[in-house]
C-alpha cells in the first residue's frame, strides 16, 4: 500500500540554512567544523559555498569582518557551541566596535538541558552570552524560522552603523526535518538591505554656512568614508572646495597619500590649528583625542557627516551634523555648494605646505638611514619601496611600533586597501584580515606584522597554505612585545614579560606547510624578498629581525600606559 508522506519530499534545518544564504547572496563561510555544524560545513561546500576553514575562530570571524567591510555584504562565520562560540566572540564584538557588517552563526547545544543548567555537552546560553558584544543577537528555535532569522541578521548587520549580528542554531533545529513546499515558503530574499538614508536639506544648508565661513578648514576622513564606497564624490568635494584632508588610517588611499591637499605630514598642526573641521565617517574618539584640547582647538566648529544620529555630540558640540548615509549626504553637499562658494583659503595651505615640507625631510632622513640591524623605518621604507607601483596590493598591519610607523611609512594609493588594528588598537588580526581580503579579491596581500601580534594568529599560515592564497607575511621581529630589550626585575632567570624570541625562525613555520621561508636582515634582502615572493604568487613569510631595543614602549600611545616606578630586586 502506498504511503502518502513517503512520496511528499522532506529536507531540514541544514539545507535551509544554504538556501538562505544562497538566496541572499552570501557566497562564503569563514569557520571551524564541529558539533553541531559539521554537517553544514560539508554541505554548503557541496552546494557551491566558498567555505575556508581556520584553525581557530577568531582568526574565522576577523576574515569575515573584514570581507563585511569590503564588501557591503556581511561576512559569514560559522562556530561550534559555546568554547568555539566564545572564540569567536571577540572578533564580533571588534566588528561592532569598528563598524564592519559580520554574522557569527553558531550551533548550540540542547536548550531545554542549557535553560535548566543541567550540564549539556558544551552548555552556555549563547544568545544572551553574545548581547553586550553584538549589535544584535537572535536565537532560531523553529525550522520554519531559519530563513526569517537570516533575513534579520542582514539587515541589522548592514542597515544603518554596520556591526556584529549572532544568530543562534541550536543543534536540533539544525536536524529537524520539513517538507520541501514549506521550507520554500519559509524562504526570505531581503530586498534593499541598505537601504538610502537621505539627510535632511536643512542640515546639509548649515554645513555648508558653516564651511563658507571657514579661515582654515580641515576634512578627517575615516573608515566610515571608506567604506560608504562613494570615492568619487568624495574626492569631487574635496577638489572643488580645495579644503586640506587627513585620512584616518584605514581611510588612507581614498585619496592617494601623494594628493597635494593631504595633511598626512602635517598631522598635528592641521588638527590643532583647524577652525572648522569636517568629520566624514570618523569618531571624535581616542584616536581623534576625543576632539578636545591640546589636539584640537577649543574654539573649531564641527561639521559631523554620519549615519548614527546618536554619534553627534557624543564628545565635544558638533556645530552642523548631517545624519545620513555617506554617499547621499556627500552628493548632497555637492549638490547644493554653489560654485566658488567655498574655497580654502591659502594662507592656510601655505602654512601647511610649510609643516608638511619640514616633516617630510625629517622623515626622508630617517628612511636614508641604514642602521644594522635594521630598525622599523629602514625595514618599512625598503616595503614601502617594492609597494610603490602596486597600488592594488592590500595592506594589512599591526603591532605596536610596527603599526604607528607602519601607518606613517606606508603610502596607500587606492581606496579600502590599509587594513589595521582599527578602533580598539587591537592585536590578533591580521591573519584574519589577511586571508578575508584576499579571499574575497582574489588579489594579494602583505601582512606587515610586529612578532607579538603575529602570535596571536599565527597558525592561520596553515590555512593560507591550505587555500594557496597570495599573502606575503612580513614578520618584524624585535623580540618582544615593544621592544625585545627588557630585563626581569626579580634577577631571576625567566624572561621579561614583554620578551620574546629574537631568534625565533619564523620562516620555517610557513615551510611546515609548504609555503615559501625568507629571512631578511638588511632593506636590500626585504626589497628582493618582497619582490620576490609577490612575483611568485605563493604564500611566504618573510621574517626580519629588527634592532631588539628600536621599538618605544605602547609605540605612540605610552600616554595610556600607567607606570609603577618598578624597581630593581638587588
Ligand atoms: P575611524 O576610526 O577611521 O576614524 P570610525 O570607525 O571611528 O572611523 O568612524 C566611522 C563612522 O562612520 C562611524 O561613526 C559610523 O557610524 C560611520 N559610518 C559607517 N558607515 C557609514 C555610512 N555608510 N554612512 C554614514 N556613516 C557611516
Ligand atoms: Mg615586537
Amino acid at each position: 500500500m502506498e504511503n502518502k508522506t513517503s512520496s511528499t519530499s522532506i529536507t531540514n534545518g541544514f539545507h535551509l540554512v544554504v538556501d538562505a544564504m544562497k538566496l541572499n547572496g552570501l557566497d562564503t563561510i569563514y569557520g571551524v567544523a564541529g558539533i553541531p555544524v559539521t554537517d553544514l560545513t560539508r554541505l554548503a561546500q557541496a552546494e557551491g559555498i566558498r567555505y575556508i576553514g581556520f584553525h581557530h575562530e577568531q582568526s574565522a570571524g576577523n576574515a569575515a569582518a573584514i570581507s563585511g567591510y569590503l564588501t557591503q555584504k556581511p561576512g559569514t562565520c560559522l562556530t561550534v557551541s559555546a568554547p568555539g562560540f566564545l572564540n569567536g566572540m571577540v572578533a564580533l564584538a571588534n566588528s561592532t566596535t569598528n563598524g564592519f557588517p559580520m554574522i557569527q552563526i553558531s550551533g548550540s547545544s540542547d536548550r531545554a538541558l542549557v535553560d535548566l543548567q543541567q550540564g549539556e555537552y558544551e552548555e552556555l546560553d549563547q544568545m544572551n552570552a553574545a548581547k553586550p558584544y553584538a549589535k544584535a543577537a537572535y536565537r532560531v528555535d523553529r525550522v520554519e524560522d531559519i530563513s526569517i532569522g537570516l533575513a534579520r541578521a542582514i539587515r541589522a548587520a548592514v542597515s544603518g552603523r554596520p556591526g556584529g549580528v549572532y544568530l543562534d542554531f541550536p543543534g536540533d533545529v539544525l536536524a529537524a526535518t520539513l517538507d520541501t513546499e514549506t521550507a520554500a515558503r519559509s524562504l526570505v530574499r531581503v530586498v534593499d538591505a541598505i537601504p538610502r538614508q537621505l539627510p535632511a536639506p536643512e542640515s546639509v544648508k548649515r554645513a555648508i554656512e558653516v564651511l563658507a565661513k571657514a579661515e582654515r578648514p580641515l576634512i578627517i576622513l575615516g573608515k566610515g568614508a571608506a567604506y560608504a564606497q562613494a570615492d568619487a564624490d568624495i574626492r569631487a568635494f574635496i577638489e572643488k572646495t580645495g579644503i586640506p584632508f587627513q585620512p584616518m588610517s584605514m581611510a588612507k588611499g581614498l585619496l592617494p597619500d601623494d594628493h597635494p591637499q593631504s595633511t598626512a605630514a602635517a598631522r598635528s598642526y592641521a588638527l590643532a590649528q583647524a577652525d572648522v573641521v569636517v568629520l566624514i565617517g570618523a569618531r571624535l574618539n581616542w584616536l581623534l583625542g576625543h576632539g578636545k584640547s591640546p589636539q584640537w582647538s577649543p574654539a573649531a566648529q564641527f561639521v559631523q557627516l554620519d549615519i548614527e544620529a546618536t554619534e553627534i555630540d557624543s564628545n565635544r558640540a558638533i556645530a552642523a551634523p548631517v545624519v545620513g548615509d555617506i554617499a547621499s549626504s556627500v552628493s548632497a553637499l555637492l549638490a547644493m555648494l554653489k560654485p566658488g562658494q567655498i574655497r580654502a583659503p591659502s594662507a592656510w595651505l601655505d602654512q601647511l605646505a610649510q609643516h608638511k615640507q619640514r616633516n617630510q625631510e625629517r622623515m626622508a632622513s630617517r628612511l636614508a638611514a641604514n642602521p644594522d640591524p635594521m630598525d622599523f623605518y629602514s625595514a618599512l621604507g625598503a616595503i614601502n619601496g617594492v609597494l610603490a607601483d602596486k597600488p592594488e596590493i592590500y595592506v594589512v598591519n599591526e603591532g605596536a611600533n610596527t603599526l604607528d610607523i607602519g601607518r606613517n611609512v606606508i603610502d596607500m594609493r587606492m581606496p579600502r586597501k590599509r587594513l589595521d588594528s582599527g578602533t580598539w588598537g587591537v592585536m590578533g588580526i591580521g591573519m584574519g584580515y589577511a586571508i578575508g581580503a584576499a579571499v574575497v579579491s582574489g588579489k594579494p596581500v602583505v601582512a606587515i606584522e610586529g612578532d607579538s601580534a603575529f602570535g596571536f594568529s599565527g597558525m592561520e599560515i596553515g590555512t593560507i597554505c591550505r587555500y594557496h592564497l597570495p599573502i606575503v607575511t612580513v614578520v618584524f621581529n624585535n623580540g618582544g612585545i615593544y621592544r625585545g630589550d627588557d630585563v626581569n626585575h626579580s634577577g631571576g632567570t625567566d624572561p621579561a614579560p614583554t620578551v620574546l624570541m629574537k631568534d625565533a625562525c619564523y620562516e620555517k613555520l610557513i615551510e611546515a606547510f609548504g609555503g615559501d621561508g625568507y629571512y631578511a636582515a638588511d632593506p636590500q634582502d626585504l626589497a628582493k624578498a618582497l619582490t620576490d615572493a609577490l612575483a611568485s604568487g605563493k604564500p611566504a613569510l618573510i621574517n626580519c629581525p629588527i634592532d631588539p631595543t628600536a621599538g618605544t614602549e605602547s609605540g605612540h600611545i605610552s600616554n595610556l600606559n600607567p607606570q609603577s616606578n618598578i624597581t630593581e630586586k638587588k
